[in-house]
């Protein structure tokens, strides 16, 4: 069938009454399905369990290094853990720092360091007037949560072609001292899943800011989370901050939360070698060391059983399929009826829907009643306002493959369904 908007009111009619049958049918059935969280399924997190036989009580608690992890010491992490992440972040380990288990756990201390003690020597952030950050939208429900939380006001720019409307992002640094930060999920945004270009990359680098304690927020948490062999490359922002003599302008975050184990993973942090030693000094106030029992866990994992990139693969292997199944279930119900679009990412954890304007609300509770749980609409967008009332994101990964087949048809129904609702109102 072509586009829905061509078909008579008559047509309409039937065609809903034909749609409100099969969705009743589905209602029947009792289903409950969630894709609301990009969380990875059990046969992901089940790869990493031999780590947990690599530490044992008949071992020398020693790093390679000859560091003791089981008591306290090494703030910033072992060194075998340094040089793990670097890799990541393509930096030195020695501007790496090793966090628990959680990177929002690190993006959430980075702001309240910046609010108490102040960045650059600048007057802390609580102590200025009004605190704003830049949230390139649709983004991470997170980063806007944690901004509300903080009291920061977000200012919404779009996500385009390549990453944030630089243009727009320019404009408002340099005219407004009260902008602090911008967020940035680099590769495979979340939920876009668009990886940034290497102008975009460049600019944000070299833009002059109003304000002198301003930082970027690079949260690369899919940075190796391909599907494909041929990964999309993303430029280095940490030496272009350097060449554009912005230097101490990028705080890098990433995490095994879905490499390893979501619940006791590794996190990390990375930036130029004087914003860690400040951020060392400053977090050693708040710990005497961290679990280096883990930290060294997760070096042995990838030395005896596979890299890092043979581990990532095993993963693709098990959710390629999943964003497969969901595309092919798109295309099947609703390609060509112009009331949805969709993007094809090629790595991380989501897929951005966009129904017809005013309808998301209203797609994600009916798939609600009929036991399909997806992301709330507007948590894409800051307050979770989506100015369209348009956007969805879709987390395929930790439903089964028949579970993700009936989801996304309900999923389909329901957007049908409002489509045609709004058509005839
Ligand atoms: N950043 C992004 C962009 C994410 O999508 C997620 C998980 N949904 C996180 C951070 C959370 O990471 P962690 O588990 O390391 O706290």
């Amino acid at each position: 069938m072509g586009d829905i908007s061509q078909l008579s009111k008559e047509d309409l009619k039937t065609k809903l009454e034909h749609l409100q049958e099969t969705y009743t049918s589905y209602q029947a059935k009792n289903l409950s399905l969630d894709m609301s969280r990009g969380k990875p399924c059990s046969e992901q997190v089940d790869l990493s369990k031999p780590m947990l036989n690599l530490v044992t009580s008949e071992d020398e608690l020693k790093t390679p290094n000859g560091m003791d992890v089981g008591n306290y010491g090494g703030i910033d992490g072992i060194q075998e853990a340094k040089v793990l992440f670097s890799k990541i972040f393509e930096v030195e380990p020695k501007q790496v720092i090793i966090g628990g288990n959680s990177s929002l756990t690190l993006m959430h201390d980075s702001i309240a360091r910046a609010m108490l003690f102040g960045v650059n020597g600048e007057k802390p952030w609580s102590q200025q007037e009004k605190i704003k950050f830049i949230c390139p939208t649709p983004g991470y429900d997170r980063h806007f949560s944690l901004c509300e939380w903080f009291g920061i006001e977000m200012i919404t720019v779009n996500l385009i072609e390549g990453g944030p409307d630089m243009d727009e992002v320019e404009k408002l640094v340099q005219s407004d001292e009260s902008i602090k930060g911008i967020w940035c999920v680099p590769k495979y945004s979340n939920p876009t899943g668009q990886v940034y270009s290497d102008e975009v990359v460049d600019r944000l680098a070299q833009m002059e800011t109003k304000a002198t304690d301003f930082r970027i927020f690079w949260d690369n948490a899919y940075a190796i989370h391909h599907f494909s062999d041929h990964p999309n490359q993303l430029k280095n922002i940490d030496q272009a901050c350097h060449e554009a003599g912005h230097g101490n302008r990028v705080l890098q975050f990433a995490s095994t939360s879905k490499v390893t184990f979501p619940g006791a993973g590794l996190s990390a942090i990375a930036s130029s070698p004087e914003n860690i030693e400040s951020i060392k000094s400053q977090i050693s106030f708040q710990t005497i060391g961290p679990d280096k029992i883990n930290q060294l866990r997760h070096v042995r994992f990838f030395e005896k059983e596979g890299s890092l990139e043979e581990h990532m693969k095993k993963h693709a292997d098990i959710i390629r399929p999943k964003f497969e199944k969901v595309f092919e279930r798109l295309e099947l119900h609703l390609h060509g009826k112009e009331i949805a679009t969709w993007l094809k990412p090629e790595g991380g954890y989501f897929i951005s829907f966009n129904t017809l304007e005013g309808c998301a609300k209203k797609v994600v509770s009916l798939a609600k009643e009929a036991g399909v749980i997806l992301t709330g609409a507007g948590a894409t967008y800051p307050y979770g306002n989506d100015p369209f009332d348009q956007n969805i994101r879709i987390a395929p990964t930790y439903p089964s493959l028949e579970e993700l087949h009936v989801a996304i048809d309900v999923l389909c129904i329901c957007v049908e369904i409002v489509s045609i609702e709004k058509l005839l109102a």
